[in-house]
């Protein structure tokens, strides 16, 4: 039955006023529509108590507002990191992941479940790819994980990091950001939300077009294109060289510094060599480097290199680079941490 009927959860507001007129309502309606589906998270339209019951009546009759089902979620050891694993409409499972610091709350949303790009160290990659999400199904993972947060807490940063490659999945990703944006949505602002790409070079000169100047973060992972083709096959379609030219170009476009994440695997990318040939690849890019330590995925050979190791890396890059952080990683005994997310818990 349902499918006959529209799906409200994903429609822009311009799409919302488009219903509403269909409907032979007033187009402020749609306003307050969408700020009952996005701000207050409701599903349900008898509770949307500023619509006239006449109002609710035709939007049951042709509309529903689909919610994920959360089907389980884990903590880690010290509460920080949440695991929540949901179930869409098809049957298909994804994972979101909430991270509690000290001065910030972020939520790292998937934009498909599992991912094309098969890079041979990740274990979202490992999982292939299933299928792209819908604008609504991005959403509703923060919609949705908002109900389990305490009374005093609030989300304050959006990370695209979760499952799949957001910019192959780019005009549901770019709806799902323009709600998060808006005032009468989610109201994040643009800085706020940052998203990861393993660099899908046109797609990356698009966005930076769109005027909305959000986070970019590109995974580099790799100083040369050898070892890159290798990590990340992507690479034998966008070369470095291709790829920095866009990272160039988003961050002279949006006025900001871009993230380069490199994930150190021992014995792979995380010699001094890699370090110094890094430090000359980026530049004259205003940028900053995110070094990760490799999160190990069961099944693959990879191995985190130690400590050390990844300190001589910062200490090499810094200060040739102008801005150098080692992520931390969240949740690795959960499998929430980068890379380890593949709808299975
Ligand atoms: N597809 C996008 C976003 C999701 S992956 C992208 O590749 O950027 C998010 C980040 O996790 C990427 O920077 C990726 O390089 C990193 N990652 C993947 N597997 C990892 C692992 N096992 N340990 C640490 N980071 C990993
Ligand atoms: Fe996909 Fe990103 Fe994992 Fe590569 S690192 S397989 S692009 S999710």
């Amino acid at each position: 039955m349902q499918s006959e009927k529209i799906n409200l959860k994903g429609l822009s507001l311009n799409e919302l006023n488009d219903l509403v007129i269909e409907l032979k309502e007033k187009q402020f309606k749609a306003r307050q529509l969408f700020k009952w589906i996005y701000q207050k998270g409701l599903s349900d339209f008898e509770q949307m108590t500023d619509l006239s019951k006449e109002l609710r009546g035709k939007l049951k009759q042709v509309a529903f507002i689909d919610e994920i089902r959360k089907i389980k979620s884990i903590k880690s050891e010290d509460q920080s990191t949440e695991k929540f694993l949901f179930e869409l409409e098809d049957k298909e499972r994804i994972e979101s992941v909430l991270i509690r610091e000290r001065d910030r709350i972020t939520i790292c949303v998937s934009t498909q479940a599992g991912c094309p790009l098969a890079c041979t160290f990740c274990a979202t990659g490992e999982m292939r790819f299933k299928r792209n999400l819908s604008a609504g199904e991005i959403v509703d993972q923060l919609i949705q994980i908002k109900k389990y947060l305490k009374e005093k807490e609030k989300i304050t940063h959006i990370v695209i990091m979760g499952m799949g490659e957001p910019l192959l999945n780019y005009e549901n990703t770019l709806k799902a950001i323009k709600i998060m944006h808006s005032e009468l949505g989610l109201g994040f602002a643009a800085r706020k939300i940052t998203l990861s790409t393993s660099g899908i070079v046109p797609r990356i000169f698009q966005l930076a077009e769109e005027g909305l100047k959000i986070k970019l973060a590109i995974s580099l992972n790799a100083s040369n294109d050898k070892i890159r083709n290798i990590l990340m096959p992507i690479n034998k379609k966008y070369p470095i060289k291709e790829l920095l030219k866009a990272a160039k170009f988003y961050a002279q476009k949006t006025d900001q510094r871009m993230t380069f994440e490199y994930v150190l695997i021992a014995d792979i990318n995380d010699s001094k060599k890699d370090a110094l040939e890094l430090a000359k690849l980026v530049q004259g890019i205003p940028c900053k480097i995110n070094l990760i330590a490799y999160n190990k995925v069961s099944e693959l050979l990879f191995e985190k290199p130690d400590e050390k190791k990844v300190v001589e890396f910062r200490d090499i890059l810094y200060p040739r680079c102008p801005a150098v952080t080692i992520r931390k990683s969240k949740g690795e005994e959960i499998q929430a941490a980068c890379g380890q997310l593949r709808a299975k818990m």
